[in-house]
């Protein structure tokens, strides 16, 4: 598919046209959570809020209020206010292409669901998605960017789409190395990576459960894998729906840019932690980067194939 294809899905903001319930567990705490999406005014950008604290004010979907990074992503305002495990519904908002939305939760985390976008995803197509007539300005990579911690990397080079070069590395060879590539604004997210599941060691869950992390992971919610066997009576939604939810965790995480992005991302062995590092190196100098209005690309890219 042609570049300018792309570019001109993701012209206008948008938000959701309607309000959308959902309920289920918390990873973390294992307790029952509450979660309404509701439409917001162009410009706002996905804003969170506690309805379970007084004054817990907004928390913004930014890289810059990341506050923990394991298992999963946690955002904090300045009062000290956490939404945990926010990356898989902000993998819905970037695959669907949602600018702007105001998440309400009846306590500290997004419910985990079944592991994956599928449910979000599923529930703002219902309702459907709204135009707001107001230009959206993307994040366009203008260098290489390489951010590295051991044999974890990600590198960004310039480009008019966005793509994920993803490769994982696995002892357990129920996961293995696995390797996928998308485009993110030409796939069909839905389909091809909004459905893959987070996933962990057996030994692991056993270990976290007996002090007190993830009281909510089950097989329920996460595929998982002890030597060699995939555990879920169901099996696997895809052969490497590992190395899918990998792109999705990093399309989560790379949209608390707070824009869309245009750039090739290479990661290997990546995870929330070097995926903020990413942002905060991106946005570390200003020649790294530009944030331009979808329209101008188009008209670029029309003026370029003119010429050629
Ligand atoms: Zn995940």
């Amino acid at each position: 598919m042609p570049d300018t294809l792309n570019i001109q899905n993701i012209d206008f903001q948008k938000t959701l046209d309607a309000k959308v319930l959902c309920e289920g567990i918390g990873l973390h705490s294992g307790c029952k959570i509450r979660m309404q999406i509701l439409p917001a005014k162009p410009n706002q950008g996905i804003i969170f809020i506690r309805e379970d604290v007084a004054n817990s004010q907004k928390i913004y979907a930014s890289y810059k209020n990341v506050s923990d990074t394991k298992l999963g992503t946690t955002i904090a305002n300045k009062a000290g206010y956490k939404v945990r495990t926010i990356e898989h519904l902000m993998a819905a908002f970037m695959g669907l292409k949602i600018d702007n939305a105001i998440v309400i939760l009846s306590g500290n985390e997004v419910p985990i669901m079944d592991g994956s976008s599928k449910v979000f995803v599923g529930l703002i197509n219902e309702v459907g998605i709204r135009e707001q007539f107001v230009k959206r300005k993307v994040i366009k990579v203008l260098r290489e960017i390489a951010v590295y911690d051991g044999k974890s990397s990600i590198i960004a080079t310039p480009s008019n789409d966005f793509t994920i070069n993803y490769k994982i590395d696995f002892e357990d060879p129920a996961i293995g190395i696995q390797k996928q590539k998308f485009s993110i604004l030409g796939s069909n997210f839905d389909k091809e990576i909004s459905t893959a599941r987070t996933f962990g060691m057996l030994k692991e869950v056993e270990y976290m459960h007996k002090n007190g992390l993830a009281l909510g992971g089950s097989i329920e919610n996460a595929i998982v894998v002890d030597n060699g066997k995939v555990l879920n009576p169901g099996g696997l939604r895809f052969k490497d729906e590992f190395v899918r939810h990998k792109i999705l965790d990093l399309c989560g995480d790379i949209y608390l840019s707070g824009k869309h992005f245009l750039g090739n991302i290479s990661a290997v062995c990546a995870g929330h932690e070097i995926n903020n590092k990413f942002l905060w190196k991106l946005f570390s100098d200003k020649n790294n980067f530009q944030e331009i209005e979808a329209y101008n690309l188009i008209s670029m890219e029309e003026v370029t194939s003119a010429v050629a």
